[in-house]
Formats: structure tokens, sequence, C-alpha cells
């Protein structure tokens, strides 16, 4: 609509969303710290358990001097290598064990340097989690090494295979908990799920804050506007009244001539129409920047903005007055109405001293021009 410029504080708006953008900034940051921080620390534990298990393979290899089978059926040589895991184990390379796979597919403990109920004995079953890995530990040359979620954070199983005479005998295993590493991510994490919470919440709240807006702005334009003519009315004359510069408006007063007599001929819907072309062409003789209120039943202010000479006042109450005379009013199909209107002009309302006596002026004025005759623009 052209007199009612439908603007929401856009000012809000521009400072949400630049909030908001630098929140999503900051979340894929974080997001970027924590893999950076999973991927040094991953390669720092993979490098430890590759120095780590080439040193245990070395020294079970010199014990077993090449013989598994014999070395490994007796209790005291297997507590030895036990007692010699069990060295190695810390907080961090928790589980450092020795399985075997029989050709049926089965997984046995053969050494284990874990304490207690933990501990997995000699011929005891071993069902792997990661299946896979466990199959290529077995047929590779390479370590190889997957990662586990558990309950108490995110593990890593390293696995060597130990060749004796270049065939697989066992495979070396260590489970590596990463938790000691995990602080910063422990941080990191809660935070970047607090800035994702809290993202969510500044995007409701924005919405929340925008659809009040909407309404009000929605309700606010009911208040003002007239719904016949789509101008403004006086509730808006009101709340602008204060605002309005006398030193730098040209007040038009206007009224339809002989508008009763529309409406006894033609009945009320008629003059309706009416009404509302008249509103059409009044805004488009106007300038954007120029306040259109109706005024009364078919009277309107019009309050001229930032008039550059009395000439160009002129101009435009004369133009709006010809373009009324010389086109008719199209009702319908087969009725057109020639209608006229007078205008009263206050070029000057500052000399009035209030908005109200100028107001006045220019009414008088409109009263002059319908008494000399009516369709013409009378000024002061
Ligand atoms: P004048 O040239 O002296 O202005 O003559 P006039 O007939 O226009 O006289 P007046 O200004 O007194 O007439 C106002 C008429 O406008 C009376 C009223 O019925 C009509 N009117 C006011 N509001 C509306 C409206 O919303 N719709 C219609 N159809 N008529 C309205
Ligand atoms: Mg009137
Ligand atoms: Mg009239």
């Amino acid at each position: 609509m052209k007199r009612f410029s439908f603007s929401i504080n856009s000012s809000f708006i521009i400072i949400s969303v630049i909030f908001m953008v630098m929140i999503t900034a900051l979340y894929v940051q974080l997001g970027r710290v924590i893999d950076q921080t999973n991927k040094e620390v991953n390669n720092i534990e993979i490098k430890r358990a590759y120095n780590l298990t080439n040193k245990i393979i070395l020294h079970i290899k010199s014990e077993l001097n090449g013989d598994i089978s014999s070395i490994l059926s007796s209790p005291k040589s297997r507590e030895k290598l036990n007692s010699f895991l069990s060295l190695n184990v810390t907080d961090e390379f928790k589980y450092i064990y020795v399985i075997s796979r029989d050709k049926k597919g089965v997984y046995r403990y053969l050494l284990d340097g874990s304490y207690g109920a933990d501990r997995g004995e000699y011929r005891q079953k071993f069902f792997p989690l990661l299946k896979e890995l466990w199959q290529s530990s077995f047929n590779s040359r390479l370590p190889v090494f997957g990662f586990q979620k558990k309950a108490d954070g995110l593990w890593l199983t390293y696995l060597h295979s130990i060749r004796i005479g270049g065939r697989v005998v066992a495979v070396l295993a260590l489970d590596i908990s990463t938790s000691e590493y995990q602080t910063l991510k422990r941080l990191l994490v809660p935070l970047r799920e607090f800035l994702k919470i809290f993202l969510f919440v500044l995007l409701v709240s924005i919405i929340v804050i925008l659809m009040q807006i909407y309404m009000f702005y929605k309700e606010r334009k009911k208040s003002i506007i007239d719904p016949l003519t789509r101008l403004y009315n006086r509730n808006y004359l009101k709340e602008i009244w204060n605002r309005i510069n006398l030193k730098k408006t040209a007040i038009l007063m206007l009224d339809i001539d002989h508008f009763k007599s529309v409406n006894d001929k033609y009945g009320h819907d008629v003059g309706d129409v009416v009404l509302s072309s008249v509103a059409k062409r009044l805004m488009r003789d106007t300038r954007l920047e120029d306040r259109i209120i109706r005024y009364g039943g078919e009277e309107f202010l019009i309050l001229v903005k930032w008039p550059k000479s009395d000439d160009e006042v002129l101009q435009i109450a004369n133009r709006i007055c010809k373009n009324m005379a010389k086109e008719k009013i199209r009702i319908n199909e087969d009725m057109n109405l020639h209608i006229t209107i007078s205008i009263g002009v206050n070029l000057n309302p500052q000399r009035d001293g209030s908005l109200k006596n100028a107001i006045k002026k220019a009414d008088k004025m409109l009263y002059i021009a319908k008494n000399r005759g009516r369709n013409r623009v009378e000024a002061t």
C-alpha cells in the first residue's frame, strides 16, 4: 500500500540476524575444533600404541623363542608373560591381551595383562565386538585399529598380529581409553550443545517477537486506516499531530462537490465507489511523502510535505482538481460519473500558530472555493 508502509523494526531484525550468524559461526568453529582435537589425539594414541605393541611383541617373541604352543601351555610361562603385559597396563592402555583364532574361527585368550575379574583366562572364548577389524588383524601384516563408543567414552582398539616364521600365531590387542584426552572435549561438547539450544531458543524468540510485531502493526494498521478508501483516518492525524512541522508543510482541504446528490440519485453504494475512486486519484496525484487523510465523510485533508514553493503546492492542488473534473469515474459498464471537487489551500500554516488553526484556515478557503462556484482551488 502506498500510504501505509508496513515497516517493522528493522534494526531489531538486523541485530538478531548478526547475532544468529555469530553464534552459528561459533557453533561450526567449535565443531571443527572438536574434530581436529579428536584427530590429533587419535594420531598420538595410535603412535604410542604402535611403539608399545612393537615393544611387547618383541618381548613375547623373545620369550617364546619360536615355539608358541609349548611355552603357552606352561602356566608359569603364561604367568610371566601376563605379568609383563600387566606392567604396561595404565589408565589409558587399560586392556592388553593376546588372542588366538582356531580353524573354526573361534577366538580364545592366550594372555591377558588385565587384573581381577576383567582378566580373560587362558583358552577362554573371546567374543570380539569389532568383528571385521579382528578378522582383518589376522590377515594383515600392519596393525589395524578401530573405535568403539562406550558409556565411559571413546575407546580405541589397536590390533597387531604376532608372526612366527611368517605365520600369524596370535594377535596382540590394546584397548585404549581416550578419556584422558577428552578433557577439552568434555568442555567443548557441552558448550557446543549449549550453543545449539541457545540458537534454537533465540530463533524461537525472534519468531515470536516478529509475530508480535506483525500483530501489533496489523492492529495498528486497522486502527489508523479507513477501510473504504484505504487512506489514513483521523486517528492517524491525532497520532502525528504533535510531529507535524508547520514550517515544512502545506495543507490542502478537499471536498467533493454536490456529493449528497450522488448519494440521493444513485444510492449510497455508488457514493462509496465514488469515494474510493477519488481516494485512488488523490494517491496517484500526490507524492509518496505527502499524507492524505479522510478527514470527514467526503472531505480529505492533504499534508503536503517539504513544499519547495507556493507554486509547487498550487500546482499539486490544481492538478488534483483538474484531473478529477477531466476523468469520469467508472461505476459500472453502463455508468460513468462526472465528479468535481473544491480545494482550500493553506500555503503557510506557520502563520496560524497551531495545526488546529491552520486546518481551520484551509477549511475557510474551501468554503470560499465552494462559494465561488466549486470545482476550483482557493489558496491563502
Ligand atoms: P458540497 O458541494 O457543498 O460539498 O455539497 P455536498 O452535497 O457534498 O454536501 P455535503 O458535503 O454536506 O455532503 C456530504 C455527504 O456525504 C452527506 C453524506 O451522506 C455523504 N457521505 C458521507 N460519508 C459517506 C460515505 O461513507 N459513503 C457515502 N456514500 N456517502 C457519504
Ligand atoms: Mg462535506
Ligand atoms: Mg461535499
